[in-house]
């Protein structure tokens, strides 16, 4: 029985989809004007394992991901400046060539990562029809007013705005540090906007005040608000309401505050059943933000010999709910701890242990659907390691869900000379014959000839 913890309730409560054994999931995706940074890996990562447990769980999942390639401004608001425009301006290269080039990027992080493909990649700049029919539709249920710069959702019409991140109005009004221009409520926020031609701000701080990307619309020409594109997509993709909604625990007091406020108000029923949110990677002194040029991304920990699957691995170990610190100390203890377990796997099958229905596999399994608790799975998968308890089937088995690329682990076979092969038969012998000192010998024997042995419970085990 999988056990989540859902935002909207703050509470963990048991898994119910809408259709028996099958999971709609919907995670807020990229903005793909820069690299993705490892704060931002950290939240894609969580929401694999929440997918690689639904499916271990047998679970028919259909996973959706956005691609944010226009709408999303550098204060995260309605004011500042598109960040693909800004990307352009930064590289000299288009605004389209920018989505292309970082969303590509980012699906090779992805690929590096071991995260499981979304079904569906879909990017705003494809469903701008949708989302201005969207805007529609509110406007026609009176959500909406106009300014001399777009088309904004009006917050007070709405009694329960804001009960995601369970504070009232006034607290999100506060909250919010955002320039009022023209909007009544602090919270309210944009659907469309208006290109600087059509009345709008101007978008660029410098340079042409021309937009490349911009569509008509029945309020003029412009381009969508950030948050109307998951609105949209989300339910045209999974229908309304659909199951699991995820992020970082920064999108809760405004963009999936925002999402849900416009699908509601539009659809009249709740967007998603489950809100998941995952806690940052805070990072001390290291600065963490895309808009900043000074970020760790992936190939950074390359650099440093941190492979993607180290990084993995480092945030396993810490709950998707809890805070996570970064430090190189940490990573490179990640990198080694990584290469021990792939040291520990175990080369055969020979171990009574079954896959399914053996005590270890019904723990981990508790484990992981007690809302994906992976430091917990992954102690059992070391304890059983370390007590030589685990088949290579089961291990790989365990591995569907974290992730670390284990059946791709290539155990070299090591010769071992004639004369040392003698040596184990002989030192097996005095084992049998409970020769301990004659044993003991052997083993010096078989050091000095290069090679360990290891007493396992499936006799014994020779490394070079
Ligand atoms: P963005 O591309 O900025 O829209 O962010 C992509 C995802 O990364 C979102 O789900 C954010 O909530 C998440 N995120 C951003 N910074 C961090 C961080 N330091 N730690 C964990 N997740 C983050
Ligand atoms: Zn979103």
């Amino acid at each position: 029985m999988l056990q989540l913890f859902n935002t909207l309730i703050r509470k963990t409560e048991e898994f119910v989809p809408l259709k028996k054994g099958r999971a709609g999931l919907y995670t807020c995706g990229p903005t793909v004007y820069n690299y993705a940074h490892i704060g931002n890996l950290r939240a894609y990562v969580f929401e694999d394992v929440l997918k690689r447990v639904l499916l271990y769980d047998k679970y028919k999942v259909k996973h959706v991901m956005n691609i944010t390639d226009v709408g999303h401004l550098t204060d995260d608001g309605d004011a500042g400046e598109d960040k693909m425009e800004k990307g352009a301006r930064r590289e000299g290269k288009t605004a389209w060539e920018i989505a292309k080039f970082y969303e590509n990027a980012f699906k090779n992080d992805l690929k590096n990562l071991n995260i499981l493909p979304a079904d569906k990649y879909p990017r705003a700049t494809e469903h701008i029809k949708n989302q201005i029919a969207l805007i529609k539709k509110l406007e026609a249920k009176g959500f909406t007013y106009r300014t001399s710069d777009g088309v904004y959702f009006d917050t007070s019409k709405l009694s329960d705005y804001g009960k995601l991140a369970l504070l009232g109005k006034q607290e999100l009004m506060a909250g919010a540090r955002v320039e009022m221009g023209e909007k009544k409520h602090a919270t309210d926020f944009a659907l469309w906007k208006l290109s600087a031609s059509q009345g709008g701000h101007p978008e660029l701080v410098s340079g042409s005040p021309k937009r490349q990307m911009e569509w008509p619309s029945p309020w003029g020409i412009g381009f969508p608000g950030w948050h109307i594109e998951c609105s949209a997509m989300s339910v045209k993709y999974l229908g309304q309401p659909f199951d699991i909604h995820c992020g970082g625990v920064d999108h809760i007091p405004v963009h999936h505050t925002n999402e849900i406020a416009q699908s509601e108000a539009a659809g009249g029923k709740p967007l998603a059943n489950y809100w998941l949110h995952g806690e940052f990677l805070i990072t001390g002194t290291e600065k963490m933000a895309k808009s900043e040029n000074n970020f760790l991304t992936l190939a950074k920990l390359k650099e440093k010999g941190i492979s993607p699957l180290a990084y993995r691995y480092f945030l396993l170990q810490t709950h998707y709910r809890k805070q996570l610190n970064f430090s190189w100390e940490a990573l490179s203890a990640a990198q080694k701890g990584l290469e021990h377990l792939y040291d520990l796997i175990p080369v055969s099958n020979s171990h009574p242990e079954l896959v399914s229905g053996s005590p270890l596999a019904q723990r981990f399994q508790e484990a992981i659907n007690n809302d994906l608790d992976t430091p917990a799975a992954l102690a059992l998968v070391w304890d059983a390691l370390r007590a030589k308890t685990i088949s290579k089937k089961q291990l790989l088995d365990f591995d569907k869900v974290l992730g670390l690329g284990l059946n791709k682990v290539k155990k070299e076979k090591i010769k071992i000379p004639a004369e040392v092969q003698k040596l184990i038969k002989e030192r097996e012998t005095a084992r049998t014959a409970k020769n301990w000192a004659e044993s003991d010998r052997l083993r010096r024997e078989i050091e000095a000839a290069g090679f360990t042995v290891e007493d396992t419970p499936d006799g014994q085990k020779v490394r070079k």
